[in-house]
């Protein structure tokens, strides 16, 4: 019986893999026709199967007919993740008995903790449009065979159902017996595993590859590269996406996932932005009022998921902010491209009187600067920050002070106190992310 289910489900999965590497040139009309398409089926679903779409219909005065576009969910509210901590059970569909659906855990350091429920349906589905982004990594490898892939696994990932499930259990299973490798691992133990298994891709958060790779480099420790590295969840600095390129050369690519939307984008060989799996993930980037923001400017992305059955999320606010590119992708994809703003719009410091500033104005200084290859912001008081640097080497300790302070002084007022302390190690939250801003000051306007 589990053979035959093994069976089925790779058949299943092969069935659904044909064409993807296709789809993202496929013509725009396909494309948007397909995610109405899908936006038509899932709403009619949420209104059958999931309380809060139920209510919230017939609240405004609305039947699923209403809703025939992607457009025309705007005239649905926005959620998020506190709503589906608040109240999950409105969102999950009764479709499904509890241990039919597959729980993904948010790691918490981004936002407010939760957990969405995605149906196998869902996943499976999700895995086979992986190989929109993985027939282009083949490419780049220069590997028509499944490529080896080392996975860093989150030392605390709650979500054993990926371990079980993604695709990664291809690379898993060939691994056996050899011990698996966390982000929490040391740079020595990562770069033997790297040696001993010499995958072609290496794949793990942006933070953990930035000091993997810094700290390597800074130590001169010699290691065999992989041909590529994928990251996930946080920012790669920039600086240490040149050294990849440049002193090592490794390729590297980003992906763009959220346990609300799977396999929400992934970037291509131009690396100009993350394209939008936009037939299953139907997406708006609206400003503060909740109106779109026009291609170039940046907002908040809110997501569709037109997949997953398991929680409906419609009009789902991630907490990323990002701009629609505004001119289409060199690669020919026709999938549209999202830029990506670096930070997530809780990562804020206070300015001196005490307005808040966004990371996305008070980063320039130190994300742009060549000789900061990973930085951590402390807000101890209105008028008091640190800010801990792990810097390249060579780098003159003091003059990056000096540069920093004067950036940051710009934006967050001249009285700002400013300590630099040049680190070897950053804190990073249990899941092993990076995080950028520590905010030890309460929100003075509440
Ligand atoms: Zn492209």
């Amino acid at each position: 019986m589990h053979m035959l289910s093994r069976a089925y489900r790779l058949a299943y999965l092969a069935w659904h893999t044909i064409g993807q590497a296709r789809y993202p040139f496929g013509p725009l009309e396909r494309i948007v026709s397909d995610r109405d398409r899908h936006v038509r089926q899932m709403v009619a679903y949420a209104y059958r199967w999931a309380p809060y779409y139920r209510e919230t219909l017939d609240r405004l005065g609305l039947t699923p007919a209403d809703i025939n576009t992607a457009d025309d969910l705007r005239r649905l509210p926005l959620i998020s993740a506190a709503d589906l901590q608040a109240e999950p059970h409105r969102f999950i569909s009764r479709q499904f008995a509890p241990e039919a659906l597959w729980p993904h855990h948010s790691g918490g350091s981004t936002g407010r903790p939760h957990t969405v429920w995605h149906d196998r349906r869902a996943i499976w589905l999700s895995v086979a449009h992986g190989e929109r982004e993985t027939s282009l990594h083949r490419r780049v490898v220069g590997q028509l065979r499944r490529l080896r892939v080392l996975r860093l696994h989150s030392p605390v990932s709650s979500t054993p159902t990926q371990h079980a499930f993604w695709p990664q259990w291809g690379a898993d299973r060939r691994a056996a017996g050899l011990p698996p490798v966390s982000m929490a691992d040391t740079t020595e133990t990562i770069l033997a595993a790297l040696d001993a298994r010499q995958p072609d891709v290496l794949n793990a958060y942006g933070s953990v590859l930035g000091h993997l790779f810094a700290d390597a480099h800074r130590r001169g420790l010699a290691f065999a590269p992989p041909t590529m590295v994928r990251y996930v969840s946080d920012a790669l600095p920039d600086a240490v996406r040149r050294l990849l390129n440049e002193t090592y050369g490794i390729a590297v690519f980003s992906a763009y996932q959220a346990v609300e939307a799977l396999k929400l984008g992934f970037e291509c060989e131009a690396h100009c932005g993350y394209h939008i799996n936009a037939d299953h993930y139907a997406v708006r980037i609206v400003d503060e009022a909740g109106d779109d923001c026009p291609p170039g400017v940046v907002g908040e992305v809110v997501v569709s998921n037109l997949l997953t059955r398991g929680m409906v999320l419609l009009n789902c606010r991630l907490g990323d902010r990002a701009a629609w590119a505004t001119a289409p992708c060199p690669c020919g994809r026709n999938l549209p491209l999202l830029r990506l703003a670096a930070g997530r719009n809780i990562e804020r410091l206070y300015g001196t009187d005490g307005q808040p500033v966004s990371i996305v104005t008070f980063q320039p200084p130190l994300r742009n600067d060549a000789r900061i290859w990973e930085y951590q912001v402390t807000q101890h008081a209105l008028d008091h920050i640190s800010v801990a640097l792990v810097l390249a080497p060579g780098a003159a300790e003091r003059e990056v002070a000096a540069d920093l302070r004067r950036g940051l002084r710009a934006v967050l007022g001249q009285d700002m106190r400013i300590d630099v302390c040049p680190a070897a190690e950053l804190q990073r939250t249990g899941a092993g992310k990076l995080r950028h801003v520590i905010q030890e000051v309460a929100a003075p306007e509440a």
